[in-house]
């Protein structure tokens, strides 16, 4: 081949600004937003997430992309996996939880936007989530197992927050090291990861 034609796919690590805003929401589902929506299916797929919000992409819009492996589905499944695991990817315009269970549960979280730091994070074990599709349906269900803690974990990128925002004292001591290495090596890189597709 005469060209080089690999692509870029870049994402903004944690200390960029774009992560640190609260996203405005999607007023139109237009082809502008069904090229990002493809981008982020693409980034999501790319650098091996299970998520992805748009302001990793960094564009601070309202925007998740899912790909939640369907063999996390829980021994009792939520309507929601069932409804939604079947679908991925799938992206949703102007998520919302409107509902969180009062059983907590923590797990170890990662997140591209922090690479290869994993912490534990305590939530609500199951969340109802209403929210558009990129299709324009509407979904309202009640999401545990995996797929209940990414949507809250996407979610908190659209409220400007990390996993790591949300770690307890000790958590975020063991981390404390990790994050300023990673802060500082951002700030060299303009806070971008990179990976190249062919
Ligand atoms: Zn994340």
């Amino acid at each position: 081949m005469l060209f080089n034609s690999k692509k870029r796919i870049t994402l903004r690590t944690l200390g960029d600004e774009v992560l640190a805003k609260v996203a405005e929401p999607v007023l139109n589902v237009d082809d502008e937003i069904r090229q990002l929506a493809r981008e982020m299916i693409e980034a999501t797929v790319v650098f091996n997430g299970i998520g992805l919000a748009a302001p990793q992409y960094g564009v601070s819009k309202r925007m998740v992309v899912l790909d939640v492996p369907m063999d996390s589905m829980s021994e009792i499944p939520t309507p929601g996996e069932e409804q939604l695991l079947p679908r991925m990817p799938l992206v949703l315009i102007n998520p919302e939880i409107i509902s969180s269970s009062n059983s907590r549960s923590t797990r170890d979280e990662g997140c591209l936007s922090v690479p290869d730091i994993y912490a534990p994070v305590e939530r609500p074990e199951k969340v109802v989530l209403r929210s558009m599709t990129l299709d324009g349906d509407m979904i309202e269900a009640e999401c545990g197992g995996l797929l209940g803690r990414c949507i809250q974990h996407e979610l908190d990128h659209l409220e400007g927050k990390c996993f790591t925002d949300r770690l307890s004292p000790e958590a975020a001591r063991e981390v404390a090291g990790e994050i300023k290495r990673l802060i500082r090596y951002g700030e060299k890189k303009s806070f971008m990861r990179t990976k190249s597709v062919k």
